[in-house]
């Protein structure tokens, strides 16, 4: 089946292609059964909690590892940019320098140096996909479109989810919901299930700790519920953050409202695992009040949203 899947594509769509910045296998958080999950690079919001900092720029990213590196320099002579230099502390960079060419990980022999996000066709894509096509048929699974925010690279999601459509695979698209309405219905025609995230009700709060306000986000849930799109609804929790009582009454009064009969919301509990990557990225991470919520707070909170008929799943 593989040998012939470029052939299968019409030529303007196998030529498509998109930023990424991974493709996971056997993933089982994603939607049903085994997935294949493909991470679009870029993103509009700046999540204070961003578990993915390496999706948010829609570029190529250097990722700097200093316990990996034993200091041959070979990265600082190669830069053709001289964006690199060799300091006490490792390798530094001056990223306004760097072109993203990728020249430093090839050379370094620790793997100290990765880049992150790479531009791939869709016939690469589905090609990697149908080699888990056992995994994903016997489980019951399909692809999930992720990022970063899938919908922010119209052309080439929406090409992707024709063709997975084509061959009978099950398409989740995970989304923020930050995107012209026009384009999620479009979307939304060739979409099996939305895995769509609400973070907070209040909209100061919302653009304080994201960047943007939610009118866009919640106004464009209510036109996928009504026009009967299959949707999961998904809140990142961070204590201090959005797990106070009055958010967790208006979240649950909002999705109760929302026409298409009951819903399922999953609870994703924030942690800080993460935090290692912004180092890599060269940034800063600030976890300020943010914290873990205890297993007791999820479960009164799960209970808030059973009490409206909302099915609470915790975690993914
Ligand atoms: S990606 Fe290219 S330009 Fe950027 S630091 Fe590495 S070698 Fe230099
Ligand atoms: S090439 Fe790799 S190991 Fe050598 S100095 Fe650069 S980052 Fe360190």
């Amino acid at each position: 089946m593989c040998s012939n899947l470029g052939a299968e594509l019409k030529s303007g769509e196998k030529m498509a292609s998109g930023m990424i910045f991974d493709i996971k296998r056997y993933s089982i958080n994603d939607g049903p059964g085994i997935r294949v999950t493909v991470f679009f690079k870029g993103c509009p919001l700046g999540c204070a909690w961003c578990h993915n900092p390496e999706s948010v720029a829609p570029g190529v990213e250097r990722m700097y590892n200093r316990g990996k590196c034993i200091g041959c320099g070979e990265c600082v002579l190669t830069c053709p940019e001289q964006a690199l230099i060799m300091t006490a502390e490792g390798i530094a960079a001056d990223m306004k320098r760097c072109a993203g060419c990728g020249r430093c990980a090839e050379v370094c022999p620790c793997l100290a140096i990765e880049m992150s996000g790479r531009r791939v066709s869709v016939d690469e894509i589905l090609r990697t996909v149908e080699k888990e096509r056992i995994f994903i048929d016997q489980s019951g699974g399909g692809v999930t479109f992720s990022g970063g925010e899938p919908l922010h690279q119209p052309r080439f999601l929406t090409t992707l989810l024709k063709e997975a459509g084509s061959r009978g695979l099950h398409r989740a698209v995970d989304t923020t919901g930050y995107a012209k309405t026009r384009t999620l219905v479009e979307v939304a025609e060739h979409t099996d299930l939305f895995l769509y995230d609400v973070k907070m009700m209040d909209t100061e709060r919302h653009k304080q700790w994201t960047g943007v306000g939610n009118e866009l986000i919640l106004d464009n849930l209510k036109t996928l519920a009504e026009i009967g799109a299959r949707i999961n609804i998904r809140l990142p929790l961070i204590k201090h953050v959005n797990d106070d009582g009055e958010n967790i009454r208006q979240t649950a009064a909002f999705i109760a409202s929302l026409p298409g009969g009951a819903r399922t919301i999953n609870i994703l509990a924030y942690h800080n695992i993460m935090a290692g990557k912004y180092d890599r990225l060269g940034r800063s991470f600030d976890q300020g009040s943010m914290a873990e919520p205890a297993t007791d707070e999820i479960a009164g909170i799960a209970a808030v949203f059973s009490g409206c008929g909302i099915n609470p799943v915790i975690g993914g």
